[in-house]
């Protein structure tokens, strides 16, 4: 950046002669003169605290810390703040807020083991990749008493927990970042705090039991991380004030891609009243990596660990052999995960089965399922005419997956090499070609997958749940993938990042357009603080007919469209765009709120289609398992009118029929509405290197993560603006008991005035609206504490 160097042709970076101190101490000749601090950024990007020696016209000269002097231009230079402000609590009290100064604190404190450090209302959580002393029963309990204040999300989660008594308003903690940055472990952060808070019923530890079951079978090893979770989980907890522990549920939604998890559980006591938690997850599956997935990355964790951890008697039940012999695993060559025990975790999934009572048998059952899609990879196929037409090859592993599904192998061969074809009424027997026959045996590979998640969740469900009521008041976790930016990306990023894209909207939305229009609405000062709002971008996926979404479906009813058809279509159609980039071939790209990502269209019609194949149903149904029974009663449930194929427009027939990306979006605005509804709780989580070793902070990394979330905007916000605020109705009903004057005959507003007189609260820390009270942070924690000292 040319920018930033100095001057001419010499060369900017000398020596300091005599100086080797690098931590300023007063030894230095140059310490004695009046000197400033200042953030200098170097070639490589990185920022420098650096003293600066001399100013003169518009170059400054500064001397950094490994003992050399730099010549830059003055108006380069950004303010450090004093050293007193280091490693500060909250961004919102450093004096000079600038990029580098938040850098500079996070790393402070991450240097410390000190991960968590508020940003405003935000919480922003750094990822440590190794553990740090902060968690446990006696950390816990430190701030159920408020005798830690230090940032963490056991304080997050307790003040949800407060404000949803105090407000009467469902609460929800919303966590994002990365993929790998830490979400899913901060989410179980929040859930251990609050089955904490449950205080030993039992029911709240086989809640949390629950989670190495649903990361066995729905996390995966990928190049960003190695515990990715391969679906999103809303998890509502349920807190009213009559309930005892109704125990669990879970609900299987009518798609295999989004399977919403709900449980009850928990009765404990609180200020001497009875609270229930209930807790629901809403989960969208990525199914496509049980057939699929690249280099270095791994399928579902619980291939490996049954490959890697059955008993002899098992190995030979389901003629398992090493996941090194099966096609789908082999294909990403990697299996293994750096510091996992695959053998260890399978009897650690199989102890969590236990406890919530899903029994031996149906765990071979589960067992036997997934070496069944195992050995189905293995299918191979010869071509039997001359029009390519292929028939599966009668080995080990077509009679393994006929034996392990309990089917006829005849009727194996024949779903795995014709289709039959609803035309006007009459079913067409159609053959397959090698293509075509590859895809409905990874269909079917699909379909039990997910039907066996699926089938999980409901046993889970069974175990947990004792009643039905849902009353009181909740917190919601939601734990989502964060935004992906691969060398390829493909419909699974495409459909992840949509998803952040609306969530980071959820995030600008609430914390500066709300904030500002309230305070305009309610009359009170507010200087506007201008934010990027993706509202853009967001409409390049959504438009109709001409979005991204649209065109998506509209080339997926086409019998003839093609991954080329889509990509020239979009580039036909969305060129324009300011978000939109057609790129060579099959790519595009587009500009998302945190960078840019070029999509490859190769398979988008495919996975947008439904998977749901009449022939795969037919057969799991003709099995004599119980499993794949239920899993074919269950997709016919769930698909009101099951048709065979694509998404034919033209047959009529199956045009109800929603595409996978349809769903989604449904799914997603489900989502976003119920978030609605409640007070957020935001906490950002950053991931300090790509290569998840613990110490090692990547200035430019963190930065990239820090803009693209709004952190600094956040605080900027919040430090200018009066966060806390609170009807004057409320207000008056909720502090006007400690009025020593008569109020009975006053209104809100009065009453409101009169307690701030009264607690002589500063006038520049609180505004009066027309309808609010604003504060400053912090302010209304003096008349809690009067408030709970008096009740
Ligand atoms: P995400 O859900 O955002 O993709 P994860 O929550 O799976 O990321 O975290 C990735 C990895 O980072 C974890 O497997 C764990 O090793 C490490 N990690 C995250 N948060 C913490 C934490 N608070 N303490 C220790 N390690 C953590
Ligand atoms: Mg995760």
């Amino acid at each position: 950046n040319g920018e930033r160097s100095s001057t001419g042709d010499e060369d900017p970076i000398v020596p300091l002669p005599q100086s080797n101190d690098h931590r300023w101490s007063d030894t230095s000749a140059y310490a004695r003169k009046k000197v400033l601090q200042s953030w200098v950024q170097l070639p490589n990007g990185n920022w420098e605290l650096g003293k600066i020696l001399s100013t003169s016209g518009e170059e400054s000269v500064i001397a950094l810390p490994e003992g050399k002097v730099l010549k830059v231009k003055s108006e380069t230079l950004v303010p450090a703040n004093p050293d007193i402000l280091d490693g500060v609590d909250d961004l919102m009290q450093l004096s000079y807020l600038n990029e580098p100064a938040v850098l500079y604190n996070l790393e402070y404190r991450y240097n410390q083991d000190m991960i968590y450090t508020k940003a405003g209302p935000v919480l922003v959580a750094v990822n440590p990749f190794k553990e740090v002393p902060l968690y446990g029963n006696r950390n816990i309990e430190a701030y159920r008493k408020r005798s830690n204040e230090s940032p963490h999300v056991y304080a997050i989660a307790d003040a949800a927990v407060r404000e949803m008594i105090r407000d009467e308003v469902n609460q929800s903690i919303i966590i994002s970042g990365e993929s790998g940055a830490g979400k899913t472990e901060t989410a179980k952060i929040a859930m251990q705090y609050l089955a904490a808070l449950g205080g030993g019923s039992g029911i709240e530890y086989e809640i949390l039991k629950t989670n190495p079951i649903l990361e066995a079978f729905g996390n995966a090893k990928t190049l960003r991380n190695d515990n990715s979770s391969r679906f999103g989980k809303l998890i509502e907890i349920h807190f009213s004030e009559t309930g005892k522990i109704s125990g669990a549920k879970i609900q299987t939604s009518d798609i295999a891609f989004f399977l919403p998890l709900i449980f009850k559980f928990c009765s404990f006591t609180r200020k001497g009243k009875f609270l229930y938690i209930f807790f629901a997850a809403s989960i969208f599956f990525m199914l496509s990596r049980v057939v699929q997935c690249a280099e270095g990355e791994r399928s579902y964790h619980i291939f490996y660990q049954l490959c890697a951890g059955a008993s002899p008697a098992l190995r030979e039940k389901l003629n398992l052999t090493s996941a090194k012999q099966y096609k789908y695993l082999k294909q990403s060559n990697c299996y293994s995960i750096n510091g996992v025990d695959d053998a260890e975790r399978f009897h650690a999934v199989k102890e969590a089965l236990d406890i919530v009572h899903v029994s031996k048998e149906d765990q071979e059952s589960v067992f036997a399922m997934l070496a069944a899609v195992l050995w189905l990879g293995n299918v191979s196929f010869t071509i039997i005419d001359n029009e390519n037409h292929v028939e599966p090859e009668p080995d080990e592993s077509l009679s393994t997956v006929a034996k392990l599904i309990g089917c006829n192998i005849n009727e194996l061969k024949l779903a795995l090499s014709k289709r039959n074809m609803k035309v006007n009424n009459d079913t067409i027997v159609q053959k397959l070609t090698l293509s075509q026959a590859i895809d409905a045996r990874d269909a079917l590979a699909k379909s039990i997958y997910a039907s066996l998640f699926d089938w999980l969740v409901e046993q889970i469900n069974k175990s947990l749940a004792v009643g039905k009521r849902r009353t009181g008041r909740s917190i919601s976790i939601l734990d989502i993938y964060g935004f992906e930016s691969f060398n390829r990306n493909s419909f699974e990023q495409f459909c992840i990042n949509y998803a952040n894209e609306r969530l980071q909207q959820h995030f600008n939305r609430h914390l500066f357009k709300l904030e500002q229009e309230e305070y305009i609405q309610d009359g009170i000062d507010w200087t506007r603080v201008d934010f990027e709002d993706n509202q853009d971008c967001l409409s390049l996926f959504e438009k109709k007919p001409l979005g991204l979404l649209s065109l998506l479906d509209e080339e997926s009813t086409f019998p003839n469209g093609t991954d080329l058809t889509l990509a020239t279509k979009l580039k036909q159609h969305l060129n324009d765009n300011s978000c939109f980039r057609g790129d060579r071939g099959k790519a595009f790209t587009v500009a998302h709120y945190a960078g840019e990502v070029t999509y490859e269209t190769t398979g988008f019609l495919e996975k947008n289609r439904d998977l749901l194949h009449l022939d795969s149903i037919q057969l799991l149904s003709s099995c004599s398992c119980h499993l794949p029974q239920a899993f074919a009663s269950s997709m016919l449930i769930h698909s009101e009118k099951p048709v065979v194929g694509p998404l034919h427009k033209a047959g009529g027939a199956d045009s109800q029929r929603l595409s996978v990306a349809t769903k989604f979006k449904g799914q997603l605005f489900q989502l976003m509405q119920r978030l609605g509804n409640t007070t957020p709780h935001f906490i950002r989580c950053i991931k300090p290197n790509n290569v998840q070793s613990p110490g090692l902070y990547e200035q430019g990394l963190v930065l990239q993560q820090l803009r693209c979330c709004g952190v600094l905007e956040v605080v900027r916000i919040s430090r200018s603006g009066f966060p806390t605020r609170m009807s004057h109705h409320k207000f008056a009903r909720r502090y006007g008991f400690l009025l020593l004057e008569n109020i009975a005959e006053k209104d809100p507003l009065s009453v409101s005035v009169a307690i701030l007189h009264q607690f002589n609260i500063l006038p520049e820390m609180y505004q009066v609206g027309y309808t609010k009270l604003f504060f400053r942070t912090g302010q209304i924690g003096v008349l809690e504490d009067t408030r709970n000292r008096t009740l």
